[in-house]
């Protein structure tokens, strides 16, 4: 849970590095919880994204990543610093503002706990709790938990995940098999 976020960045890749040459030599998974984006995105194959202690997300990183289908999943994604972009881009980037705290886990929202902060809210989202299913236009085993999702053609850029340069060298040789993150709620 969180193991390199409060980490320097170069001892940050160092760790990274560390972890996935032990999942090399002895084959195993890992959970990893973590908020950084960026990591997650080197790190894992599979993504699982929470929301109040529920998944509303989950599939290949690559599916994740480039078609955010719920509302939270694509408001995460589009909050990630912009340092990368040039001035020509940067217009063009969608940037979303949640309102709202986010509310106690002890008493969540009826229907779909995200209701009180999303754009998209209607009628049916309090009265209904959104199934996690795949949904057309979906790459198989990416699922998402929304009544209104986004569009397919919903894309996050791929420079909108910034990669710090001690991180982005560890990619020379590759994402390492079996590891599986999940971005926390909040
Ligand atoms: S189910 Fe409704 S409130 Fe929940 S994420 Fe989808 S559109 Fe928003």
């Amino acid at each position: 849970d969180e193991p390199v976020s409060a980490l320097d960045v170069s001892i940050q890749a160092q760790v990274v590095n560390l972890l996935q040459k032990v999942q090399r030599e002895l084959g195993i998974a890992f959970v990893f919880i973590a908020h950084d984006l960026a990591i997650v995105r080197h790190f894992s194959q599979r993504v699982a994204v929470m929301y109040l202690g529920k998944i509303i997300e989950v599939g290949d990183r690559d599916s994740i990543y480039a078609r955010p289908r719920h509302p939270y999943t694509h408001a995460l994604l589009s909050a990630v610093p912009e340092v990368m972009l040039t001035a020509q881009d940067a217009p063009r980037r969608e940037r979303i503002r949640l309102a709202g705290d986010v509310p106690s886990p002890i008493s969540p929202p009826s229907g779909c706990r995200f209701r009180t902060r999303c754009w998209k809210a209607q009628d049916r989202c309090a009265a209904e709790e959104p199934p996690l299913v795949q949904l057309s236009g979906n790459r198989d085993g990416h699922l998402t938990a929304c009544h209104f999702p986004e569009e397919p053609s919903t894309g996050a850029r791929e420079e909108d995940i910034v990669l710090d340069p001690a991180l982005a060298a560890l990619e020379e040789g590759g994402p390492d098999p079996a590891a599986t993150e999940t971005t926390r709620d909040g």
